[in-house]
């Protein structure tokens, strides 16, 4: 089996990394900003920084991880130790997507490298200054035994899907993910499929709409509203929706100027083909504010649609853009209809001060993941899983949970020869009613 055997040795390597990594920032910054103008504050916060925080976190609980875990042993057993052991899955195939480009190919590689398979890593063809880096960095610090990457569009994915490895870890579209499964069941290869969705966020009526406006411009624009777990679509209790559009207006503008094109904040969409999919859900007449576009640079500004149809070309799939449409809804039924028209999200917010309305759209709706009075956040704590549900995505990383999904799980009883208990072998003769006795007090 491949596979880097001692924990020492990945934690070894983990450390070159992180050492590596704080070495090329600047140059990871400039590639992204170079890719798709990704603002270096964002370059920092989420792809940068997220990822030497979680190598750090990594590096510190390894040895804890990877341990082989006790747990009270079945009184069956005795007298006996058993234990759960992490197995490496030995090769795994990596394919990431352009959204995030350093961040989605270097954490699951840290959690593969951690739980001690090799990696083969696959990033985007679209971001080709990051995975030139990403590239340079991973050959700077494994052998080609432990991780390498290698290069290609969507045919050359589909014959890397073509071989057998023993764990495929997938981040990007709902299509492509049927693509990937379809091929891991050739081979009964287990995967993670990280995907996306369309992702409600709730205002209920009496909301702080000042703390949702900031915090949903913010989660909705960053990277250009280009993130699986942004807003992709505003459910508003209709008597609160005229101040909360004025209020959406006034702190898009705030955070980005009259012309935000003209703001170093806000980045640009990655390629043509997106900028015109993108272009094509902008029904002139639903613009309530933004809608202001240039192919060139492929830049749309962060755009309000008021009420579009529900069969409209922005309200079918993910959106993945800066458009925001805002739907306005009297009660919990109108919410129902909506959401339940479209597969599970990766994630739903709720914006309310009613605990018990926040209880229940956590619960009711089944999504990936989420937040109550924020959006996005719920990504950054390493002690969560993230991951979808449904269409959403299969499995989980971040933390141990990655560490978790790059392992087998192993149970083992460990048993001494002394003190053998016979009454399980046969031949079994009256020991029925034993063994009822027994296990009736247990
Ligand atoms: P994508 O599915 O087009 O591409 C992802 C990867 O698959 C790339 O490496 C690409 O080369 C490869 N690929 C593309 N077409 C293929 C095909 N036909 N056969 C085999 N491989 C193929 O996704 P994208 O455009 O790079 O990223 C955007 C999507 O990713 C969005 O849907 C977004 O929600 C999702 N996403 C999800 C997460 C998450 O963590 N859940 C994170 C980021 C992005």
């Amino acid at each position: 089996m491949s596979s880097i055997s001692t924990v020492a040795k990945r934690k070894a390597l983990l450390k070159k990394l992180l050492v590596t990594i704080q070495k090329n920032e600047k140059a990871i910054s400039e590639a992204l900003y170079n890719d798709f103008k990704k603002p270096a504050f964002e370059a920092y916060l989420t792809e940068t920084q997220y990822v030497i925080s979680d190598l750090k976190h990594t590096i510190s609980n390894i040895n804890r991880w990877a341990k082989p875990k006790r747990v009270w042993s079945s009184v069956l057993n005795l007298p006996s130790s058993e234990f759960i052991y992490s197995e490496p899955y030995g090769r795994v195939l990596i394919i990431s997507p352009w959204n995030y480009p350093f961040q989605l190919a270097m954490c699951p590689l840290i959690a593969a490298i951690a739980a001690g398979n090799t990696v083969v890593l696959k990033p985007s063809e679209l971001t080709f200054n990051t995975s030139q880096i990403v590239t340079k960095i991973v050959e700077e610090v494994f052998d080609v035994k432990e991780a390498v990457v290698v290069h290609g569009g969507a045919e050359f994915t589909q014959s890397l899907l073509e071989k057998r490895w023993d764990y495929i870890f997938f981040t990007g579209s709902v299509p492509v993910g049927k693509i990937v499964a379809q091929a891991a069941a050739k081979n009964l290869t287990p995967v993670t499929l990280e995907l996306g969705g369309k992702n409600p966020c709730i205002i209920d009526e009496g909301a702080d709409l000042e703390i949702a406006v900031k915090r949903i411009v913010w989660g909705k624009f960053i990277n250009a509203g280009q993130t699986c777990i942004a807003p992709d679509y505003i459910l508003v209790q209709a008597k609160e929706k005229y101040n909360f559009v004025e209020l959406l207006k006034q702190e898009i503008t705030r955070a980005y100027g009259e012309n935000p094109e003209e703001s170093p904040d806000f980045a640009r969409i990655i390629n043509t083909k997106n900028w015109q999919r993108l272009q094509a859900m902008i029904e002139p007449e639903k613009v309530i504010f933004g809608g202001i576009s240039n192919e060139e640079s492929r830049y749309i500004s962060p755009t309000l649609l008021d009420e579009p149809d529900l069969h409209s070309e922005v309200m079918k799939d993910e959106i993945f853009g800066p458009i925001l449409p805002i739907l306005s809804y009297h009660d919990e039924k109108d919410v129902e209809r909506i959401i339940s028209k479209y597969e599970k999200p990766l994630s739903l917010y709720v914006f309310t001060e009613n605990k018990d309305f926040a209880e229940k759209m956590i619960t009711h709706y089944s999504f990936g993941g989420g937040c109550v009075n924020d959006c996005v956040i719920h990504f950054s704590n390493k002690r969560m899983p993230f991951g979808g549900v449904g269409h959403s995505g299969l499995g989980a990383y971040h933390g141990k949970f990655g560490f978790d999904s790059f392992s087998h799980k192993k149970a083992i009883v460990k048993k001494p020869t002394w003190g053998d208990v016979p009454v399980r072998y046969a031949p079994y003769k009256n020991k029925l009613k034993y063994i009822k006795k027994l296990l009736s007090w247990l």
